[in-house]
């Protein structure tokens, strides 16, 4: 009897699968090695910049405003000292718009820039937890001896005390920018019981961040997040990437290799050593020499590691470096002006004029007017008919406005309204209720009767009409029926 062929799952994994998976499908931890070349340097400067101007914007303000406040439960957004209410959907839609064209563009003409220098999950890995990290337990050595005891042992526990503290303080922060910081120091000094809900927000961030940057790590930029996977699209050949120079460093091969196969010449050698710094400092675990992978986030830590060997072999730098595919493969100098770095920025220039205009086209004020009440309208004991409305205001201005509302209707039409004029402070939105009383001949065949609501300010700087339709007796019903 012939022996069965084992089937796929029988053979095992492939060698390689992911770089930071064993074999046996367990996860490989990265303990990636630092390299302090000069563009680890200029990442640093950036890297705390971005850090502490993320911990101040909800602090700073704008024409009395927080430089940046996402208020969700009131739909309202305040960009550099600008409110915009529900109805600038489409104002944010064009600025929204004009981001995601300029990602485009720059991750055509950079590649990965965002990545390795700004992303919040490279910033903070790099250049907060890892070297917390590494000061709790030392070089990437010592991190693997310290793995054969668990990851409880009391160096690691400490650390982890630590990492929760910093993940409550980022926390904190990020919900500053969707409560504002005056909100957000008075639930500080209250009981969570006070505010359960924002208490359950918080808690749930501040684990979300510890479990991100404790145990998640790189498995977000590899797994989780989608702009590694929009790479394909985005860049083309002559991106600028992170990329090492076959031409340059192959026939690849270890100085003890090099003299065994004696008497081939030096220069018929690469200049790559294969010693393995450019790996071991991957914080994602790749080998950038087999070519651009979606796992590469152009930290460029393993330029600053190759650079650093080439000092001591006595080679100039770049053999890893940033260049494009294209040069490589052309030996062409790099040229980034092609199509698509023209396309972008027109459409780039084109949704921010629209934007532009219809920022400045903006009226100061918005004006709703919504039904009000549960029954369509009420039948008087007069036989009159009053329809129930809400008029709902937002003032666009940084001041404090007074409106007035009055009609356009037929005579007989009344206007009551509690609340008219009606004052409304900057950037926010206040609505009052107002009862239209109108005969019931007015009404057309179908119970319906057309008004205009007209709406100024003191200012003088807004005046806005709405046309209503009242509703009333349809002809020949009689007012006892609903
Ligand atoms: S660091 Fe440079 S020399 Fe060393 S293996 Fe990587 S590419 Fe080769
Ligand atoms: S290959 Fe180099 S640039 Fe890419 S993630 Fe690894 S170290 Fe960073």
């Amino acid at each position: 009897m012939s022996a069965k062929s084992p089937r796929p799952y029988e053979q095992g994994p492939p060698e390689s699968v992911l770089s930071t998976m064993n074999e046996d499908g367990s996860r490989r931890w990265i303990r990636p090695k630092l390299s302090k070349g000069s563009l680890y340097y200029k990442r640093l400067v950036v890297a705390w910049f971005l850090m502490i101007t993320f911990l101040l914007i909800p602090h700073l303000r704008m024409n009395n405003k927080p430089l940046i406040l996402l208020d969700l439960p009131k739909r309202q957004f305040t960009l550099f000292g600008t409110t915009f209410f529900a109805t600038d959907t489409f104002l944010l839609l064009f600025l929204l718009l004009s981001i995601l064209l300029s990602v485009f563009l720059f991750t055509a003409l950079f590649g990965r820039v965002w990545c390795g220098w700004a992303c919040p999950q490279t910033v903070y890995m790099e250049f907060l937890f890892r070297p917390i990290e590494r000061l709790f337990e030392g070089s990437p050595a010592k991190q693997r001896k310290l793995d054969q005891y668990g990851f409880f042992t009391p160096r690691r526990l400490l650390k982890y005390v630590v990492f929760l503290l910093l993940a409550m303080v980022l926390a904190h922060a990020f919900l500053a920018y969707f409560v504002g910081t005056e909100q957000l120091w008075e639930w500080m000094h209250r009981s969570p019981v006070e505010h359960p809900a924002t208490f359950a927000v918080m808690m749930v961030v501040t684990g979300m961040i510890f479990f991100d940057f404790t145990y998640f790590r790189e498995q977000t930029c590899l797994v989780a997040c989608p702009y590694g996977r929009f790479q394909s699209v985005l860049l083309d050949k002559q991106s600028a990437i992170v990329a090492y120079d076959f031409n340059r460093g192959e026939p690849r091969a270890r100085k003890a290799t090099r003299k065994k196969e004696e008497p081939k010449e030096a220069e018929d050698w690469g200049d790559c050593i294969e010693c393995n710094a450019c790996v071991v400092t991957c914080p994602t675990g790749i080998d950038i020499r087999e070519g651009l992978q979606m796992e590469c986030i152009n930290c460029t830590q393993c330029i600053d590691a190759c650079n650093e060997i080439m000092d001591k072999v006595g080679k100039p730098h770049g053999l890893i470096r940033y260049t494009s595919q294209k040069t490589l493969e052309t030996q062409e100098k790099l040229s980034m002006l092609r199509p698509r770095v023209f396309f972008y920025p027109l459409l780039i220039i084109g949704v921010l004029t629209l934007l532009g205009v219809s920022l400045a086209q903006r009226e100061t004020a918005d004006l709703t007017i919504l039904r009000a009440g549960k029954a369509p309208y009420t039948v008087l004991g007069n036989g009159q008919i009053s329809n129930q409305i809400r008029v709902k205001l937002a003032n666009r201005t940084s001041k404090t406005r007074i409106y007035t509302i009055s009609l356009e209707a037929p005579k007989g039409v009344k206007l009551i309204a509690p609340m008219n004029p009606l004052k409304v402070k900057g950037h926010e939105i206040q609505s009052g209720l107002v009862f239209v009383t109108s005969p019931r001949e007015l009404f057309n065949e179908d119970g319906r009767l057309s008004i205009t609501f007209v709406v100024k300010d003191d200012n003088k700087t807004f005046k806005a009409k709405r046309t209503y339709n009242l509703l009333g007796l349809l002809k020949g019903m009689s007012p006892s029926q609903p």
